[in-house]
């Protein structure tokens, strides 16, 4: 992940303090089996999103056009990767309802992300970053979801 979006996530982050928000995560896959992930570019959670203590509805028309303008703009290649959000004053470790988005984002067919991951900025002072991926079981009746922790590569 480029320096400047992480300067401009924890930004965006500390501007609504101490509301939660969040944004998309748009890039590519790359590497064995897709197991890189390279982000180059992130949303706000866009004019019309409702932010509390504990909750972010963002607005889901301005990010589809943000996803939709990237991914002309790359002839296709930079595509919607998954989420980021805040939890101020508390640790960015997945919550149930985190989890339960990770899963619906896997099984919506317009997503077209099997793998998801999610960006958390935890704490606030200052922020902590922990970015999660979904990876759901190969047998199609159990479809067991686990979530690990990615490591972060910042790039200049
Ligand atoms: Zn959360």
């Amino acid at each position: 992940m480029p320096r400047h979006l992480l300067t401009q996530m924890r930004s965006l982050a500390t501007e609504k303090y101490p509301l939660e928000t969040g944004g998309v995560l748009i890039g590519y896959t790359g590497g064995a089996g897709g197991d890189d992930v390279v982000i180059v570019a992130i949303t706000g959670p866009g004019p019309g999103a409702h932010h509390s203590e504990t909750t972010l509805e963002p607005d889901h028309e301005y990010q589809t056009q943000e996803i939709a303008r990237i991914y002309r703009a790359s002839k296709g290649v930079h595509t919607y990767l998954g989420d980021w959000h805040t939890h101020p004053g508390s640790a960015a470790d997945l919550s149930r309802r985190d989890k339960k988005t990770l899963k619906h984002i896997a099984s919506h067919r317009d997503a077209r992300m099997d793998r998801p991951i999610m960006a958390i900025l935890g704490e606030g002072s200052p922020w902590t970053l922990k970015v999660w991926r979904l990876v759901l079981g190969s047998v199609v009746v159990f479809r067991r979801a686990r979530y690990y922790e990615m490591d972060v590569h910042e790039t200049p």
